[in-house]
This record gives C-alpha cells, structure tokens and sequence, in this order.
C-alpha cells in the first residue's frame, strides 16, 4: 500500500449529551387508557354487562336480566354509578373525562385521522388542491365508516343489537328503531367533524358538575413558577386540545386535566436542564414540596369527607350484592280471585279461584312446579304443571283450586301455594286461605 493510499483520519465530531428521558409521559397513558375503555365500551352491550334494553323493557347489569319493576337493584345500581362519579370527581377531577369519556376519546381519535387523511393525500399529491380535497375525501370516509359502527354501538346500549344488525342490513329508514339508527349515524358523523371536545365545554353537564364538587384536596393541573423559567415557548398552549393556556390559572372550566401541557412542558424545560413548571397536584399544593406523604393521601384519600363519600358507595354496593344475590330468577305472584267466594261442583268438590302470574327473568327457558300445602285432596287445574316457560315469557292465568270438604274442615283454611323453578333451591310460598261453605250443624 501506497502513503498516498493512506486516508486522513476523520475529523472528531462533537457529540452533545442525550436528552434525559422524559420524566412525564401522560399523554401515552391516556392512549393506553383510551384503548381499554373504548374495549369497554365495545364488549359493554354486547354482553349484557350494561344494557338498557328499551324496547324490551329490561335493565341488562353484570350478566343480570332485570325487570322494570325490580326497582331496589336498580336503585342500588343508579346511586352506586351516582356516587363513583361524585367520588372520582372529587378526589381526581376531571380523570374520568381525559381518561375514560367515549367523547374524548373520539375526538382525539378524529383529529388522528385528519392528521393521518392530510400526510396521505401530501405523499399521493405533494402539490396542487388535489392535495387538499383528498386529504378531506380520505377523512370523511374513514369518519362515515366508523359512525355507522359507534352509532351502532351506541345503539346497542338500548335495543338488541342482533335485532339492531337485521335492521342495518336492511337498511331500514322506515320503523322508528331504523330512523333512531340513522340518526345516532348523522349525529356521530356532524360530532367527529364538527363538536369534537367543543361538547365538553359547551353541552355535557359533567364539566359544571365538576367545578362544583371539586375541593382544595381534588386532584388538577397546576402552572407554578416560582423561578421564573417559562421561556413563553407556548407549547402548553399548543398542545391544549381544550384551547386554553394553563398559566392563567386551575380552575378553567374548559380544563380537562389530561396532563398534555405536563408533557409539553416538560420536554422544553429539560432540554435546558429545568423541570416543567406545570404538574399535577392535590389542589393548589406549592411546587416543589417533595415531602413524601402517607400512601392513603397519594392515593386521594386526603379527608373525612373522601372516606365518607366512600363508605357511601361501600353501602351502595354492598346494598346492590344483597339485592342480586336474594333475585329469583323466575317471578312469583299468587293471589285469591275473590270475585266468587266459592263454587261447589257437581261432585261436592269445593272451587275457589286463584289469580297466578310467573315471569321468567332468567337468561333461559325454564319450568315452574307448583303445589298446594295445607289443603288435603288439593288440586291446582293447571294445563301442566311443571309449568314451561319461554325466555322472556310472562304468563297470567286465573285458575281453579279445588278440594274435597273433609270431616272436621273449617269455612276458612289456611293454605300455602308453593312454586319451585327449575334450578331453585328452595320455593316460593305465598299464603292464602281457601274458603268453604259453613259446616251444617
Ligand atoms: S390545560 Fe393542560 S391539562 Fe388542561 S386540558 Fe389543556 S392540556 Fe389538558
Ligand atoms: S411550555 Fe412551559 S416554558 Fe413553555 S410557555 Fe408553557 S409553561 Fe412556559
């Protein structure tokens, strides 16, 4: 080899120092977040977990059937549900609409898809309007695609939805479910382009709500500068999807607490070796106290009232067990027709009438047996007894109860009617008296 082969040594390049990583990262959680509650809100109706099925009139909760008229499980569950937003809003403020809110989530994901329609369209057409108008084609037909299937969705949280599918394959604009489908279908699309997080501040009710049950305890988000390091970068203001800028106080109603000017914050004031001067905080606490408190206080658990608020919800829920695990799965009810006292047969049997309703609230066919307890010789003229029951079925029959009199019978007897579903542990009794004519003396 040459000397003149011999290459120079390349000149020494200057390496600067990574970056530290990034201390907050809210903004992936939120996404993480987003994705198990939008799996939530997929699997919710579909399963039964949560349903309110109107045209069936039935209150579908935790795999639970329920009837309109079961009104202490629904109770329960109504002031448990009150009382876990009242809670979360209080000890973490608007955590529920950041974190978990279908509106939030689909807004976000709409400005995505926008963003994702216009880098498309920039790498089909790197010039020109064509550029611009498929960019919008591209965005509006993944937007028209996905309300068909969120209005649908939606819709399953009030009507069947195999019963909704048949109506969506036949493209019904006729019956008043169709129109309502359609219309949820309208109403999502005009949200995901037009609303978006403008429904947070202007429609939903739950941001006032929350200015109200909000205390010096509630978890937010806090600008404090004690330092003087802002830069006036304005990235806590870019990055607000609510559009307001942080620094002018807490308690913007618009504030949805989603911690993105946290992040935005914090990635400028690293590089220049500060910490970000915006972070979440029970209350107004001062930045900068790093004194480690008590686990039950990180937690939110910060006074009385947190633990009152939470033994509320305990009762409610514990309320809301008792209730499910004492439901029967079938109906019982069984009175006297007292329109006639009594008949006598021709063959001296007695007949007295007697009104029997049974609803089957469990999530299969079923069959109820029923007998008479306390009336010797006694006969219940049902059809068949067990009684079948179809999913669903309520049948209300007045039927006879007939008995022959016996040597020392009295004109009035107690009896028990007592009815067994397939399955149940133990029966039904409903006491009633069966009446005889006067013994002659
Ligand atoms: S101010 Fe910050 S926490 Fe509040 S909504 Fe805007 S980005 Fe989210
Ligand atoms: S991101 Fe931080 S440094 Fe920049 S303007 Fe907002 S508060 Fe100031």
């Amino acid at each position: 080899m040459s000397t003149s082969e011999v290459q120079a040594p390349k000149p020494r390049v200057e390496r600067k120092a990574p970056l530290p990583p990034a201390e907050t990262m809210h903004r992936r959680t939120r996404k993480r977040f987003h994705l198990v509650f939008f799996l939530i809100f997929l699997v919710l109706p579909f399963s039964n977990l949560m349903r309110f099925d109107i045209p069936r009139q039935r209150f579908y909760l935790a795999g639970f059937e329920l009837w309109i008229s079961e009104f202490a499980i629904l109770f329960f569950a109504i002031m448990f549900l009150m009382f876990l937003v009242t809670a979360s809003a209080i000890l973490y403020g608007r955590i529920y609409c950041s974190y978990a809110c279908p509106q939030m989530i689909f807004s976000e994901w709409s400005q995505a898809m926008e963003a994702w329609g216009r880098s498309v369209s920039q790498k089909l057409f790197p010039k020109g309007t064509a550029r611009k108008v498929t960019g919008l084609a591209i965005f509006y037909a993944v937007l028209a695609i996905a309300s068909v299937f969120l209005a649908f969705v939606f819709t399953s949280y009030f009507v069947e939805p195999r019963d909704l599918l048949s109506r969506l394959l036949h493209l019904d604009l006729v019956t008043v479910g169709g129109i309502t489908g359609a219309s949820v279908t309208l109403l999502t699309f005009l949200d995901l382009v037009l609303v978006r997080q403008k429904f947070c501040t202007t429609v939903c009710p739950y941001g006032y709500l929350q200015g109200m049950l909000q205390d010096r305890h509630t978890l937010l988000v806090n600008y404090e500068d004690p330092d003087k390091a802002c830069i006036e970068c304005g990235k806590c203001v870019r990055v607000c999807e609510m559009g307001i800028d942080i620094r002018k106080g807490p308690y913007q109603i618009e504030c949805v607490h989603c911690g993105d000017c946290v992040d935005a914050c914090e990635d400028v004031l690293r590089r220049l070796g500060h910490p970000g001067l915006i972070q979440y905080a029970w209350g107004e606490a001062p930045a900068g106290t790093k004194v480690r408190e008590p686990w039950l206080h990180r937690i939110g658990l910060r006074d009385a009232k947190r633990w009152v608020i939470l033994l509320i919800m305990l009762f409610y829920l514990v309320g809301l067990g008792i209730a499910l695990s004492l439901r029967r799965p079938v109906l019982v009810y069984i009175a006297s027709d007292r329109s006639t006292l009594y008949t006598v047969q021709a063959d001296g049997k007695v007949v007295n009438r007697v009104r029997i309703k049974l609803a089957n609230r469990s999530p299969r066919a079923t069959t109820v047996r029923l007998w008479v307890d306390g009336l010797p010789g006694a006969e219940l003229a049902l059809p068949a007894n067990p009684v079948p029951l179809a999913l669903g079925e309520v049948l209300e029959q007045t039927v006879d109860l007939r008995a022959m009199p016996w040597a020392d019978a009295q004109d009035v007897t107690q009896i028990r009617i007592l009815a067994q579903a397939q399955g149940d542990r133990a029966p039904d009794a409903t006491e009633l008296t069966f009446l005889m004519p006067l013994p002659r003396k």
